[in-house]
């Protein structure tokens, strides 16, 4: 059917104009969707390049990324673009959830799902743990068989804390930092008792008490730049979608549509909607008085942030083939082998990422202190660390990694949709249920196309602008 047939002899409109602003994975999300919508994108981002929090930089010939990511099979909206980026294949996920934990003293166990149906997947291996006693594992059956009536949606539930709740359910101190911690912190950026209730509920059910493989982890063979940034902008080339880099948003006008301002009298854009796809703290000086009630923009501060601190270490000769590994009684959380990923061409070498997560006591520490710090806990977990020299370490930080997934925060992330048609917002701050991820974002852009598709570009007005 042609455009003039399905408006009835009027003349083909032009398609809808819509502004996505931040490149993150929310926004490459939303531009992505909506661009294959038939929708007329342009794709405003500040720095330099796409990707957001997951980005990558050059350092002496190694591609470091930023903050070591990973996910899990349950991840269905992230692994949902990554195919479409033609990604799949580069971002492989175990064939069973398998991760081994590291204790000093190179103690070391195994955390390895069976082919069982969930939640009995997990059973042997907890009851083999060897880092609890035999009564500690034997109470993990409670909290696990108690969280299935945990509502993660109930605002009474985002009120707790994860951990007095696990201490109700029969969690002492040890099996709170042995074994609840090493999914907890690392999934909500938060140390683990701090935790909302709510959201730990959203990583236990959906991870740990759904499918078999729902935690089944995923980690990216190409750095994060190439996996997402550079493949969503040869993507949405494709669909006909403007990318625009180095183009930081000062305001958002209503009017007629939307004005849409770039900083320093660097250029305006007039949209028929705008996707605000942009951290919270960025996101309230831009949002239009009168789109959401002031003290909801205002209560987006009480998110707060959350650091990630990345230590880099690159030793002379391997020291683990371990790919990644977790670390209990350590300052080490979970160590990765970037050693292939980075390009890395020094062979024997090896380069070895510790990610610290919750890491408010690492965040403003001198990389020397952290080396002092970190290269003796790395020999401890890993006995033949002690004999290899390091040859080169640095540290990255992401002070605002995520947002402060703390009781209460459930309450102040906002919907999608605002009072003002046109004007959706996006993020992993934003209320997707999930905690601050790559799903979240990802779900979060989706959740802006439904909502300007449902409005802004309905099936009636795409057939009449086509
Ligand atoms: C070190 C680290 C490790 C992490 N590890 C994991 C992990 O293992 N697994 C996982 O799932 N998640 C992890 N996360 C979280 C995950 O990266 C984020 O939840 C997700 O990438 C957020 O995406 P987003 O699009 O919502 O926001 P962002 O990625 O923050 O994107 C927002 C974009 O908006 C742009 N912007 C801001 N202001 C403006 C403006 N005025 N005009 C134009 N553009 C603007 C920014 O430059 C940015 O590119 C980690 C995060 C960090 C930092």
């Amino acid at each position: 059917m042609t455009a003039v047939s399905a408006s009835g002899g009027r003349p083909p409109q032009p398609p809808p104009r819509v502004a996505v602003i931040g490149g993150g994975l929310a926004g490459i999300t939303a531009a992505i969707a909506l661009a294959e919508s038939g929708a007329d994108v342009t794709l405003l981002e500040a720095r330099p390049r796409l990707g957001g929090a997951t980005c990558s930089f050059n350092r002496d010939g190694l591609v470091i990324d930023t903050g070591q990511h990973v996910f899990l099979g349950c991840c269905t909206a992230y692994r949902g673009l990554l195919a479409k980026l033609g990604m799949t294949g580069h971002a492989p996920l175990q064939r069973r959830f398998d991760v081994t934990v590291l204790a000093p003293g190179g103690r070391r166990a195994r955390l390895r799902r069976t082919a069982l149906p969930g939640p009995l997947h997990m059973l042997p291996a907890l009851g083999r743990y060897p880092f609890l006693s035999l009564a500690e594992r034997l109470r993990v059956s409670r909290p696990a068989l108690a969280m299935r009536r945990v509502d993660p949606a109930d605002p009474a539930v985002d009120q707790q804390r994860f951990g007095d709740w696990l201490a109700a359910h029969g969690q002492a101190e040890r099996a709170r930092r042995a074994l609840w911690d090493l999914f907890s912190v690392s999934a909500l950026n938060i140390a683990g008792d701090d935790a909302s209730l709510a959201l730990a509920a959203t990583v236990v059910k959906t991870g740990l008490l759904g499918k078999n493989n729902a935690a089944d982890i995923g980690v990216a063979a190409l750095p994060l730049g190439e996996l997402h940034g550079d493949a969503a902008a040869t993507l949405l080339a494709k669909l006909g979608a403007q990318v625009t880099l180095g183009a930081k948003v000062s305001s958002v006008q209503p009017g007629d549509g939307y004005l849409v301002r770039l900083a320093q009298g660097a250029g305006e854009l007039a949209a028929d909607a705008v996707v605000l796809a942009v951290p919270h703290e960025k996101a309230a000086p831009l949002i239009p008085p009168g789109t959401l009630p002031d003290a909801a923009v205002a209560g987006w501060a009480g998110l707060g942030a959350s650091p990630i601190v990345n230590v880099h270490v690159i030793y002379d000769r391997p020291v683990t083939d371990l790919a990644f590994a977790a670390a209990i009684d350590s300052p080490v959380q979970w160590v990765f082998d970037r050693t292939r990923i980075s390009g890395m061409d020094r062979p024997p070498q090896q380069y070895l990422a510790i990610s610290l997560s919750a890491a408010d006591a690492y965040a403003d520490v001198p990389a020397a202190r952290l080396r002092e710090q970190f290269v003796p806990a790395l020999a401890e977990l890993l006995p033949a660390a002690r004999d290899a020299r390091v040859t080169e370490f640095f540290v990255t930080r992401e002070r605002r990694a995520t947002f402060r997934q703390a009781p209460g925060s459930g309450a102040l992330r906002p919907r999608t949709a605002t009072r003002r048609p046109g004007l959706v917002l996006a993020g992993a701050w934003t209320d997707t249920g999930w905690p601050d991820t790559m799903e979240g974002a990802v779900r979060s852009g989706l959740a802006a196309a439904v909502e300007l598709r449902r409005t802004v570009l309905t099936a009636s007005t795409i057939g009449e602008r086509q």
